[in-house]
């Protein structure tokens, strides 16, 4: 099929593809979440979409290019899903985009060992349209747990060619875009849901007899007797030429019909979902044979173990401890290294200016004040990252991450949200952005927004190094065990107050009964540590340092120009420090602190360098960046424990940096809510600090 102009302008997914020409493929991966999707698009285009051992990381849908015999395939990567009936923003991606999207085709992607759960979509995407191909991945791995197809069998019942293909390893992918031609005949197969339902179907159809749609006409009629709003929106977009008043007549007669024949919407609802998995049963049982294998028994023990009501928290505690310690060990050296190193450049750049002619305050201003700040960034925040993202992504691939979530689960029930904010809180671990847009993975509205409204509690990668760093220096200096403990005491705070948060919003502002989500526990993988560490390094850690960087250079300069120019004998900061430091003052900081907070809306990393050039006066951010240095300047500018306390409990509880405001206002549409995601945090954070002083000003009178 060629791409039809007609209905690309109609399709608002389709703005991606005007770089398409005639002749040109369309095809769409789709699955189940975790069947490896993403993986086999990143193998066919050379991108590098997340992947991951759980469902929910892909919320959007991606495109890419990719050729075999000379013809160029336009790939869709689509959030996964378990039906075409969308419930969250992801899943109406997915279902959208395959629905709606006029294409040569869909691959629909298949795990190998949940092979009857993954054929619920097959045989409603096999109802929606006829160019299907079904890809059974995890070949490999079903393998050893026991599990056999005959693929002849499978291609039979369904109709439709059936490949197998091993994404990882990129096997079986010629095979997969050949069979995706027409010239394999395809008759997939149909499910019926009783006699009743037929007749309804076949009233609906005949007033659709006229048009030409790219979906099958009696999963049109089937939608419509649901009485579905995203096909009506299909129908009066896609074909003009329609007679529609005599569809919405025959809508009314066939759902009358039904209702004289007892058959209710809900009803209907559920015929059809009995049907589909009806089929789906008979379909495995016919084609899957599954052996007891020693395999499986282990993976449940390891499940008890960490999912366990105790045991799972225990172990989530440990490998977070366990963690930070590789991070803060393995980080100490590299950031001496590459401190020295920095150290040696700045005068060495700062005479080669002056050489060159350029007026010495410029110098002064990018050299102490750019120069400056961007060596702090990267000295103190490559190492820990690129150590700290490598496992991360470990556990991830391993399938930890999902565990983790199940975990978190009920206590985000308990609090009346929903369980799949455990995930969007691991996501906010990386990002507080990717956090927020992992939100669409929940269905409801209202647990969205609080999901989207408590996510900065969690603390992201800009604001661990700045964590590390104050406890460090006021807690542990040994570093270490200790310093590695009393990080993982912060985060397990951070998240019990996004808990707190969460119920907060929903006892208030979003009242509601929280909906039931369904967690999905992936089979343990043997995680790919050369791609594991090539896609943290590149990917996250340099990208993240990257952003770092291009906000610490001109926040250095900005800062330079204000501790350095003048106006009434007194320096611009200043006059923001005096004006800030009576709220300071309250929260158990001060002025300079909060006026760092303010200038490091764009990124988080720069807050405690700011807070740090501030107080070195001047124009100078100390040239030595040790913790004992760090601890010189902190204390001799009147901080003590408390102040310490207070902030790293503003550092975990502020107003999101600016990338994840502007994330919030694209994702909710809403400056109000844009607003509360800014009030909230700022909110518990200022409470919690004053709390801090004033408990802290009791001790000090007792
Ligand atoms: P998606 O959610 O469907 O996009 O799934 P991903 O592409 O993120 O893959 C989920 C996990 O399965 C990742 O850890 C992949 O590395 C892994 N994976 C994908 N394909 C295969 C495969 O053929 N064999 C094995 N053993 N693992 C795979």
């Amino acid at each position: 099929m060629t791409i039809n102009s007609n209905a690309v302008r109609h399709n608002k997914n389709l703005s991606v593809f005007q770089g398409a020409s005639p002749g040109d493929r369309v095809l769409i991966l789709a699955g189940n979440p975790n069947v490896g999707k993403s993986t086999l698009f990143n193998a066919l285009t050379g991108q590098n979409q997340h992947t991951g051992n759980w469902g929910g990381k892909t919320v959007e849908a991606a495109f890419g290019t990719y050729f075999q015999s000379g013809t160029k395939y336009i790939i869709a990567d689509v959030p996964g899903c378990y039906s075409l009936k969308s419930r969250s923003a992801d899943e109406a991606c997915a279902s959208d985009t395959l629905c709606y999207t006029p294409s040569d085709g869909a691959l629909v992607i298949c795990d190998a060992g949940a092979l009857e759960r993954n054929l619920n979509l097959v045989i409603q995407v096999c109802e929606a349209m006829s160019d299907v191909t079904v890809c059974v991945n995890f070949v490999d791995e079903s393998r050893k747990k026991g599990i056999s197809i005959n693929f002849a069998a499978l291609e039979k019942l369904l109709g439709v060619p059936v490949v197998k293909i091993n994404a990882r390893k990129k096997i079986g992918f010629e095979n997969m875009i050949e069979k995706t031609d027409s010239k394999y005949p395809k008759s997939p197969l149909k499910v019926t849901y009783g006699k009743t339902v037929e007749t309804a179907i076949r009233m609906i159809q005949k007033s659709l007899t006229n048009c030409s749609f790219c979906l099958s006409s009696r999963y049109i009629a089937l939608r419509l007797l649901e009485d579905d709003a995203g096909i009506w929106e299909f129908i009066n977009s896609n074909c003009k030429c329609i007679d529609i008043p005599n569809i919405l007549s025959s809508c009314t007669k066939a759902r009358s019909y039904l209702e004289n024949n007892c058959i209710t919407r809900e009803k209907l609802a559920d015929i059809i979902a009995i049907c589909i998995s009806g089929a789906a049963k008979k379909i495995a049982e016919a084609s899957v044979n599954i052996l007891p294998c020693s395999r499986q028994k282990k993976e449940h023990a390891a499940d008890c173990i960490l999912t366990g009501k105790f045991s799972g928290f225990a172990v989530m505690f440990l490998m977070l401890a366990l963690i930070f310690y590789i991070t803060l060990r393995g980080a100490n050296y590299p950031s001496e290294m590459l401190s020295r190193m920095f150290n040696f450049l700045e005068p060495k750049l700062y005479n080669a200016f002056l050489h060159i002619g350029i007026n010495q305050s410029i110098v002064s201003m990018l050299v102490f004040g750019g120069f400056r700040v961007l060596g702090w960034v990267v000295a103190v925040m490559l190492p820990p990252m690129a150590i700290f993202f490598p496992m991360f992504t470990i556990l991830e691939d391993v399938g930890y991450l999902p565990r983790v979530a199940f975990n978190l689960d009920r206590a985000f029930k308990s609090c009346k949200a929903c369980g799949k904010q455990a995930l969007t809180t691991c996501m906010g671990f990386g990002c507080n952005a990717v956090g927020v847009c992992g939100a669409r993975i929940i269905d409801s509205p209202r647990e969205q927004l609080i999901a989207i409204l408590t996510n900065a509690f969690i603390p992201c990668n800009g604001r661990f190094p700045s964590l590390i760093c104050i406890i460090t220096v006021f807690f542990a200096v040994s570093g270490g065990i200790k310093a590695a403990f009393y990080l993982s005491i912060t985060v397990a705070f951070a998240v019990c107050m996004s808990l707190l948060a969460s119920k907060f919003l929903s006892s208030t502002l979003l009242k509601g009964i929280p909906s039931s989500s369904v967690f999905e526990l992936p089979a343990f993988r043997r995680p790919q540590i050369g791609k594991i560490i090539v896609r943290s390094v590149i990917t996250r850690t340099l990208c993240v340092l990257c952003r770092a960087a291009v906000v610490a250079f001109p926040a250095g300069i900005l800062l330079w120009i204000l501790t350095n120019i003048r106006v009434g004998g007194n320096t611009l900061i200043s006059y923001a420090v005096s004006f800030l430091d009576p709220i300071g003052r309250l929260m158990g900081l001060d002025g300079t602190v909060l006026t760092a907070f303010i200038l490091g809306l764009p990124a988080n990393e720069i807050i405690l360098p700011i807070t740090l050039m501030i107080y070195s006066g001047d124009n100078v951010l100390m040239a030595e960046n040790s913790y004992h240095a760090i601890y010189q300047i902190l204390s001799s500018n009147g901080w003590t424990l408390a102040t310490a306390f207070c902030a790293i409990v503003f550092f975990l509880m502020h107003w999101p940096c600016s990338t994840t405001i502007m994330t919030v206002k694209k994702e909710t549409g809403s400056i109000r809510w844009t607003a509360m995601s800014v009030l909230v945090p700022t909110a518990f954070g200022i409470a919690c600090c004053m709390l801090i002083k004033s408990v802290s000003y009791l001790f000090t009178i007792l």
